[in-house]
């Protein structure tokens, strides 16, 4: 399988990371569309969203963990951020590998809906 945030995962090709745990991995969006753009993904690879089971729970909690781990580390805990998570078709996701967008640095332009 050619996935290209596993391959980012495992340092084979080289990414702009911020965290790195057991669980997940956070590097900076090769074309932010914010300030501060990062994804947090899980170590593992899985789809989407749709992909998670029961008994991923404890990885689902230290994706969210780590969005907030991020913020701090980019300084935008306080002013706030946005997050992403484009899944399947109708979502326009992209890459199939779960990832959480984490947005801010500047207002978001706009609310949603
Ligand atoms: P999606 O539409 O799947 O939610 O978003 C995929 C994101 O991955 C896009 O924002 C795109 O810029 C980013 N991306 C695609 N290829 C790479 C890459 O090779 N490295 C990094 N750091 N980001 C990528
Ligand atoms: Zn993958």
């Amino acid at each position: 399988m050619d996935c290209i945030f596993c391959r980012i995962v495992s340092g084979e090709i080289p990414g702009d990371v911020l965290l790195r745990n057991e669980h997940v991995c956070a590097f900076r969006d090769v074309n932010p569309v914010a300030p501060a753009h990062v994804l947090i993904v899980p170590n593992e690879h899985l789809t989407s969203i749709e992909s998670l089971a029961a008994d991923d729970s404890e990885l689902a909690g230290q994706l969210m963990l780590a969005v907030k781990e991020v913020a701090r580390l980019e300084g935008i805990s306080d002013n706030g951020y946005r997050m992403v998570v484009n899944t399947g078709a109708d979502g326009h996701q992209e890459v199939q590998h779960l990832h959480i967008h984490l947005l801010g640095g500047a207002p978001m332009r706009h609310r949603l809906g």
